[in-house]
């Protein structure tokens, strides 16, 4: 059965996805093509691939002009909390990425301060969780120092512990930019993850 055919028995949203490189001219383009295929959301491909991100930036902005209002937006492989937050602010509404798991299981958390490499010397006796502010299974059972020696130590609990912590901040960071959004605190927020998160891999 097809795709199209499928979603529709099963009542599954079906979303186009939105090409063009970064050429402005082509986004265009293809965003007016998908659209007029009437989809129940968009999804813009093809970025957040090394590319910089003002270019990123740009060309979701470009799409979005063009994307009706009230349709969902899903911009793919958008993993890094400061590029989520500055995507939301030019209208995103879906992430997907590896992020949180494959960096988790290499010992890389996110935390409500920043990023943390739990596998270092700075944690050899820091009892405190992985995140103050986090509830998680992970940060409410859990030290820094002894998830560094399970890390140390080759337990596969590390990384499993690391990626429920980091699932957890994601789901977490996305309910907090809702919340900023209707309190209408959203630029502050956001501004505040762009400063604890000014980095890539
Ligand atoms: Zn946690």
């Amino acid at each position: 059965m097809g795709t199209a055919k499928y979603c529709r028995k099963k009542k599954l949203p079906l979303f186009g996805i939105i090409q063009g490189a970064t050429f402005k001219n082509l986004r265009a383009e293809c965003s007016q093509r998908i659209v007029d295929l009437k989809f129940d959301g968009y999804g813009i491909g093809g970025l957040m691939i090394g590319e910089p991100s003002s270019l990123t930036n740009e060309m979701v902005y470009e799409v979005n002009q063009i994307i009706p209002n009230k349709k969902v937006r899903y911009l793919m492989g958008c993993g890094y909390p400061e590029d989520i937050v500055e995507a939301v602010g030019l209208g995103v509404d879906l992430f997907d990425c590896v992020l949180p798991t494959r960096n988790g299981r290499t010992g890389m958390a996110f935390t409500s301060e920043g990023k943390i490499v739990i596998k270092g010397s700075t944690f050899v006796i820091d009892n405190a969780p992985l995140d103050k502010k986090c509830r998680c299974y992970t940060c409410r059972h859990f030290s820094r120092a002894y998830l560094r020696h399970l890390f140390n130590a080759g337990e596969p609990l590390a990384g499993r512990l690391v990626s429920y912590h980091n699932i957890h901040f994601y789901i977490n960071l996305m309910a907090q930019l809702r919340a900023h959004i209707q309190k209408g605190t959203y630029k502050t927020f956001a501004e505040r993850i762009k400063k604890n998160y000014n980095f890539r891999d």
